[in-house]
């Protein structure tokens, strides 16, 4: 934990890291130690991890890259944080990892360069002119920068897999429901996922061990499902394995840069036994548009909470609730934020509910029917999980349809509730990495991961 907390002190500049505290660090690994001692303890006790500053956490502020919950802090951990950590007094200890600090993040998850912090941008370490990615960007840039062995993310349309293509390290989002939501500050509710960001598929099936599991009593989406261990897979032969690629993730508008680093990686996974067989994902690019209503509608009502009385950011001068409301929200949310919410407002709105979010929601339901028959014809999809590698910071300038359409390859899986990962994949333009992208079906993370472990 020294040495991760003294070298992310000399790589300050990335802005990668928001809270530390070398006192509540130290405190968690003395407790770390202890289980050591003590014999038995978990395989990952004692590793050090940081946290998405979307999760909350007890022995560190959370604000969600918002200035809304400048210096918030939680009177409780996130499960996630809870099933991976030492355990606070008095409750039982999860995996034993040691906390090193909270990451920067666009704000409330929203964004796709992690561009959208109120704590200012984070750097890719490849390069730092480019972005890491978003929104989960400090979680990439720490892991690929070696600030720390292994970060928490999340991914609502892409925060997990694209910053991992971006910087070149392995993410995987589960099947929604794997992970509790609980202590996660709320974007979209009917997507947001939380997974592991590491450098390998190894270090991943481990981490989303401890990660998953049931949460009923917390979370109602929490899936009924025992904690599986994911890491028992991952010498699996390939032999057989049908691979399918969507022509839609392949056509116009993807970099041939990207395109020939996923080109390369499909022909190992053929060697190593694979076959590759053509699919359609016949909606894809419906999936933009689905999303971002549905994801604004639901971020509209969530961010209704931060209102300026229960906690958070309240504007200094007002003249009556009302004047209270307004300035707090104005001043509390950024660009991207409000804009969300008045999207969000707007397409749940009497008059246009059926037009927009009942149709989102309709279609929504067809994508993820698109995925089930393409599981007829394969066993995993794969694909690219950007159409472009880093791009340079401030490059979408204030454009932010830019960077909703390069979610484009990620969003489908998301809208459908399916695991998807993005494991290395080479190097394309100015030697920026490249991820491919594995998806695969309900409850299928072990798969997946095993493709991912062939392929390092
Ligand atoms: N880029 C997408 C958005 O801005 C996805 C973000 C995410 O997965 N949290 O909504």
């Amino acid at each position: 934990a020294r040495h991760f907390l003294a070298r992310s002190q000399t790589a300050a500049d990335l802005g990668a890291y928001l809270a530390m505290d070398e006192e509540a660090t130290l405190a968690q690994a003395r407790a770390a130690d202890a289980l050591l001692a003590a014999g038995n303890a978990p395989a990952l006790a004692g590793v050090p991890i940081a946290h998405k500053d979307i999760f909350v956490t007890r022995d560190f502020a959370t604000t969600a890259g918002s200035k809304m919950l400048a210096d918030y802090r939680s009177p409780f951990d996130a499960t996630v944080v809870r099933r991976l950590g030492v355990g606070a007094p008095g409750q039982t200890g999860g995996a034993g990892m040691v906390t090193l600090g909270k990451l920067n993040c666009d704000e409330f998850a929203m964004g796709s360069a992690n561009e959208n912090s109120a704590y200012g941008v984070v750097k890719n370490p490849w390069d730092t002119a480019r972005v890491p990615g978003g929104s989960s960007g400090g979680s990439a840039a720490a892991v690929a920068a070696r600030l720390t062995p292994a970060a928490t993310g999340t991914d609502t349309g892409g925060s997990i897999r694209q910053p991992a293509s971006f910087c070149g390290i392995t993410g995987i989002k589960p099947t929604y429901g794997r992970a509790s939501r609980y202590g996660m500050v709320a974007f979209a509710s009917s997507l947001d996922q939380a997974g592991p960001m590491a450098r390998t598929a190894e270090d991943c099936a481990l981490l989303l061990s401890a990660m998953c599991g049931p949460d009923l009593d917390r979370d109602s989406t929490s899936l009924d499902v025992p904690a599986e261990d994911f890491t028992r897979g991952l010498s699996g032969d390939l032999t057989g394995l049908r691979i399918g690629l969507p022509t839609e993730f392949f056509g116009d508008g993807l970099d041939a840069d990207v395109r020939a680093a996923i080109d390369a990686a499909l022909a190992e996974l053929r060697q190593l036994g694979a076959t590759v067989v053509d699919i359609s994902l016949p909606r894809t690019r419906l999936a933009i548009p689905v999303y971002y209503v549905l994801a604004a509608a639901e971020a509209s009502s969530n961010l209704s909470r931060f209102d300026g009385v229960k906690f958070g950011f309240r504007a200094p001068d007002y003249t009556d609730l009302e004047d209270m409301y307004k300035k707090t929200r104005s001043q509390g949310f950024g660009d991207e934020v409000q804009r969300r919410i008045m999207t969000g407002t707007y397409v749940l709105s009497h008059g246009y509910y059926d037009a927009y979010y009942l149709q989102a929601q309709k279609v929504r339901r067809l994508i993820a029917q698109d995925f089930q028959q393409a599981f007829t014809q394969c066993d995993v999809i794969a694909g690219p999980v950007a159409p472009s590698v880093a791009w340079g910071l401030g490059a979408h300038g204030d454009d932010p349809l830019a960077d909703y359409l390069a979610d484009i390859y990620t969003l489908p899986a998301s809208l459908a509730g399916l695991p998807g990962m993005s494991v290395p994949a080479g190097f394309g333009a100015a030697g920026m990495p490249v991820g491919l992208q594995l998806i695969g079906n309900y409850l299928q993370e072990g798969r997946l991961l095993n493709v991912a472990h062939r392929l390092q």
